[in-house]
């Protein structure tokens, strides 16, 4: 599989995705809201954009769809739960379906609902798995759940994305990954991986930010650091009711609201 990460350079700071097969050269594009710059660098590839995939119904993802589909007559696929609302989709997914891309690249659906009700995370079937992750999990962060449901997306993050293989490379919708390590050092300032990795994410250009693995983020991540005494130390000062041993969801949970104004 063919792995293109695409930085229109716009105030949400998304990244879009092409996902191409070697021998046919067949794509589909991951939440292609700057459509153009997609159809751009597919051609640029000689690939053609077949499907096309939103992980989830919010705007910054689905606005490039009729301009795409227009261009291409791509066939548009999303969660089956958020279909109605997106409209246009032509075919509705759900837990376990398989994706396929010309004749070599196959990909899992998980349901990972949390940041929305209804939202797909995309899981390759490749020697070394990627996880396209839409709005769910970020580099060193997670996703806001304004629209959606913390103790759901705590659900995702620990039935799901913590047990995928350690050496899953990450590729999120949007690039945040300075402003989430702030966030991690904020809670947790010992963590010399976070350190690192600010680093030398400040030193890049968010085109060329870092790809990180699930083994990096279970170091840098806060939210999948819900039993390091650092964490729970300085959650307690601020939510002293949650007691000397909170559990990982309730340490999840005040995470994501202290985020949530931070
Ligand atoms: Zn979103
Ligand atoms: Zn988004």
């Amino acid at each position: 599989m063919l792995i293109e990460r695409i930085w229109p350079g716009n105030e949400y700071r998304n990244f879009h995705y092409l996902l191409a097969c070697p021998e046919t050269g067949e794509a589909l594009a991951v939440d292609p809201l700057d459509w153009q710059r997609c159809l751009q660098v597919a051609r640029a590839r000689g690939w053609t954009i077949t499907q096309i995939l939103n992980t989830h119904d919010h705007p910054d993802h689905t606005g490039g769809n009729s301009g795409l589909v227009g261009a291409t007559h791509a066939r548009l696929l999303a969660h089956a739960g958020a279909a109605t609302g997106i409209g246009g989709v032509d075919r509705g997914l759900h837990k376990g379906d398989v994706i396929r891309v010309g004749r070599t690249v196959e990909l899992e659906c998980l349901d990972t609902p949390g940041h929305t009700l209804s939202h797909i995370c995309l899981l390759s079937h490749t020697e070394q798995p990627a996880l396209f992750s839409g709005d769910t999990l970020f580099n060193a962060g997670a996703g806001n759940c304004h629209s959606g449901d913390p103790g759901l997306l705590y659900e995702s993050f620990s039935a799901q994305l913590a047990r995928l293989p350690e050496d899953t490379r990450l590729f999120p919708g949007h690039e945040y990954l300075a402003r989430n390590l702030e966030f991690t050092l904020d809670r947790e300032p010992d963590n010399a991986a976070a350190s690192g990795l600010l680093a030398q994410a400040k030193a890049r250009n968010a085109d060329e930010a870092p790809v990180t693995t699930l083994a990096q983020e279970k170091q840098v991540n806060t939210f999948f650091r819900l039993s390091s005494p650092t964490v729970i130390a300085r959650l307690r000062s601020a939510f002293p009711g949650i007691g000397e041993r909170p559990d990982a969801r309730t340490v999840f949970l005040k995470l994501r609201e202290l985020r949530n104004s931070w």
